[in-house]
């Protein structure tokens, strides 16, 4: 099988806007907000071809906070409202597991792993966008590069490229893709 590069994105703070510390998770369709310009973004990866695939953490599930159904319906509305701007992703993979038992949590690099298997990604020419260090230690881990979105998270593991915004964002997507 030809094998091709994708792109990984975490999914909040880089796709939405991180639900509130009060929140703590996004529960419903109704809380989820996508950053300013992101859909253009994810828009323009696609137009170039590469298959997107959306990695997240969502341990609201392990902690009964929220239902599996619940995180499955906001992704499902998520992708309708993308689909409509020809930006949906190709594939979602959330550890719903507790920290400390859910093997496939970022860091580890087995969500992207199966990824990989699943749509015959070359992980080695892909990159992994997140605003958190454990998103960066899951990308350079399954041996992608790794872009930093600067968010309010602390910062404590290097990436191969660091961001402030999404128009930053856009513009380095530009050159490397
Ligand atoms: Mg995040």
């Amino acid at each position: 099988m030809n094998l091709r590069p994708a792109i990984f994105f975490d999914r909040d703070g880089v796709v939405n806007v991180s639900p509130p510390r009060e929140l703590r998770y996004l529960r419903r369709w109704e809380e989820f907000h996508f950053i300013e310009g992101m859909i253009e973004v994810l828009a323009e990866v696609k137009a170039k071809g590469y298959p997107m695939i959306l990695i997240t953490n969502q341990q609201g599930v392990g902690k009964g906070l929220m239902s599996l159904d619940a995180l499955q319906e906001v992704h499902r509305a998520m992708q309708a409202a993308l689909g409509d701007n020809g930006a949906s992703f190709d594939g979602i993979y959330a550890a719903t597991g507790l920290t400390g038992e859910d093997v496939r949590r970022k860091p580890s690099p087995r969500m992207l792993e199966e990824a990989a298997r699943e749509h015959g990604i070359d992980l080695s020419r892909s990159w992994m966008i997140g605003d958190h260090d454990n998103d960066m230690r899951a990308g350079a881990a399954a041996g992608t590069g790794t872009i930093r979105v600067q968010g309010l998270k602390e910062i404590s593991v290097a990436s191969d490229f660091r961001v402030a915004d999404v128009p930053a964002l856009r513009r380095l997507l530009l050159e490397l893709l």
